[in-house]
C-alpha cells in the first residue's frame, strides 16, 4: 500500500462521458483518443483501457515508447511522430502504424515493405507533414493508407484559416487511397460537421479541456488532493513563504499542503490558485514552493491529516496562472497516486 500525501483522483465516468459526448458531436465519423504524453498525463494505459471499453478504437500517441507502453492492450495505435531510422524494428513488428509524415520516412516505409500505415499532410500548419501538391504528384501511390490526416493550427479559434485548411484536405479525397480521412482534434469537433471527415481525434476535451464554444458539456476529469502536513496560526502582519510576498491582514489559520511546483502545480497560482474544501474556497497564500503550498483555511475548519483538492477545472486554472490547459494537464508530476474512481 502506498502512502503518497497527494494523489490525483481520475473521474471514470467524466472520461466516458467527455468521449461519448465529442463522439456524439463527430455524428457519422468514429470517434478515437489522443492519448500521448502518458495519456495527457493521467496515464495513457488507464485511460485507453477505459475508453476502450466505452467503444473507442483509434487510439494516437506521439512516439513509438509510448506505443510500446499500450501494446499489451492489443489496440489499434497510430504513431504520430512517424518512423525514425531507429523505430523500424517496432514498426515493422507491428505493434502500431506510423502515421508518414515526410517523403523520407515513406521511401523507408516502402523500402522495407510495410503494410499498413498511415499519412499526414500539412495544409498550412508547418508543422509535421506532406505537402498536398507532392500527395498530388503521386508521393502515396500504392501505399497502402488506412489513415490519411491533416491537423488544424487554429481550432480553438473562429479564424479563416480553419475552413482553409478543411478545403485543402477535402481536396485530396479520392486522391489516395486512403480508407479513411481524419482532421479534426478537440475544438475541430466543434467547428461542426464539415470538419468530422471519417475520425476524430480529441485529446484535450477528453481529459475536461474545454478550448471554445461548443464544448459546455465536457465534465471535469482530474482532481489533484493533497494531504494537509501542518495547519498554523498566521499573525497579523507577518508573512508566509519565499520572498514574503502575502502578509497576513488580520490573524489567518494557514494550513500547509504536500503539493507544490515540482508536481505541476506551477508557480503562476501563487496567491491565485485556490484548494476546495467542499464548496468552500480556501486561496493559495503567497508563493508556491517546489513541495509545498499554504492555503487559508479560516473558511474550513481543516486540520493536519485532512486531504483537500485543488480547484483544477482547466478553464479556471488556465486564466488564474496563466499557463495553457495543455500545459497543466500534461505538466502533473511524476509524484502522485493516480487513483481512479470507477463509474458507479
Ligand atoms: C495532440 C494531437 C491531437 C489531439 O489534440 P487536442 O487539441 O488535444 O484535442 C490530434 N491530432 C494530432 C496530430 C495531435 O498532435
Amino acid at each position: 500500500m502506498t502512502t503518497a500525501p497527494l494523489r490525483l483522483r481520475l473521474d471514470t465516468a467524466a472520461l466516458v462521458h467527455n468521449w461519448r459526448t465529442l463522439d456524439a458531436m463527430s455524428g457519422r465519423a468514429a470517434c478515437g483518443a489522443a492519448v500521448k504524453a502518458d495519456g495527457y498525463g493521467l496515464g495513457a494505459v488507464g485511460v485507453a483501457e477505459r475508453l476502450a471499453g466505452a467503444g473507442c478504437r483509434d487510439f494516437f500517441v506521439a512516439t513509438w515508447a509510448e506505443a510500446g507502453m499500450l501494446a499489451p492492450l492489443g489496440l489499434q495505435v497510430s504513431v504520430l511522430h512517424g518512423v525514425r531510422a531507429a523505430d523500424m524494428g517496432a514498426a515493422l513488428a507491428g505493434i502500431a502504424r506510423p502515421v508518414l509524415s515526410t517523403p523520407a520516412q515513406i521511401a523507408r516505409w516502402r523500402a522495407a515493405g510495410g503494410g499498413a500505415c498511415d499519412v499526414m499532410v500539412d495544409t498550412g500548419m508547418n508543422r509535421l507533414g506532406v505537402a498536398p501538391a507532392d500527395v498530388a504528384a503521386g508521393l502515396l501511390d500504392g501505399l497502402a493508407i488506412e489513415t490519411l490526416m491533416s491537423h488544424l493550427a487554429c481550432a480553438d479559434e473562429d479564424v479563416p484559416m480553419n475552413a482553409r485548411q478543411r478545403d485543402a484536405f477535402a481536396a485530396l479525397a479520392g486522391r489516395t487511397g486512403a480508407k479513411r480521412m481524419s482532421l479534426a482534434n478537440s475544438s475541430g469537433i466543434a467547428l461542426g460537421p464539415d470538419y468530422a471527415f471519417d475520425l476524430t481525434r480529441p485529446g484535450l476535451a477528453l481529459y475536461g479541456g474545454r478550448q471554445r464554444a461548443g464544448h459546455e458539456a465536457i465534465r471535469q476529469v482530474v482532481f489533484p488532493e493533497a494531504e494537509v502536513l501542518q495547519r498554523r496560526t498566521v499573525r497579523a502582519g507577518e508573512t508566509v513563504g519565499y520572498n514574503a510576498t502575502w502578509t497576513a491582514p488580520a490573524d489567518t489559520e494557514v494550513a500547509i499542503l504536500n503539493i507544490g511546483y515540482a508536481d505541476g502545480y506551477f508557480r503562476g497560482f501563487s496567491s491565485r490558485g485556490a484548494a476546495l474544501a467542499g464548496e468552500v474556497r480556501l486561496p493559495v497564500l503567497g508563493r508556491v514552493s517546489m513541495d509545498l503550498l499554504a492555503v487559508g483555511v479560516d473558511a474550513a475548519g481543516t486540520r493536519e491529516g485532512d486531504w483537500l483538492t485543488l480547484d483544477y477545472d482547466l478553464p479556471a486554472a488556465a486564466a488564474a496562472s496563466g499557463m495553457s490547459q495543455y500545459e497543466l494537464i500534461t505538466g502533473l508530476g511524476r509524484r502522485f497516486e493516480r487513483v481512479w474512481a470507477e463509474a458507479a
